[in-house]
């Protein structure tokens, strides 16, 4: 492994560099990247089909979310006439 800033040669274990003190967690992470263009692919695409399910979510439960509001504000409505009515007689 390589020091991704200066490049010295780091010893197995270590995590810093000795001779620049750059992390050499760093050079791991982005050599995975460049590596593997899969990677950031799967990470777009994973990415992409949350936020599309987020929002298909939203779109199924929203019918839901109105449906319930409707009937307990038509139902909140409809005890309040029933009230009114009762108090004149
Ligand atoms: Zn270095």
């Amino acid at each position: 492994m390589f020091c991704f800033k200066c490049g010295k040669k780091l010893l197995d274990g270590e995590s810093y560099c000795q001779n620049c003190g750059a992390k050499a967690q760093d050079y791991d992470v982005l050599k995975q990247v460049q590596k593997y263009p899969l990677f950031k692919i799967i990470t777009t695409i994973t990415i992409a089909l949350v936020i599309l399910f987020a929002i298909y979510g939203i779109i199924i439960a929203l019918p839901w979310i109105l449906l319930v509001l409707g009937i307990s504000i038509g139902v909140a409505i409809a005890m309040s006439i029933m009230k009114n009515r009762k108090k004149q007689y």
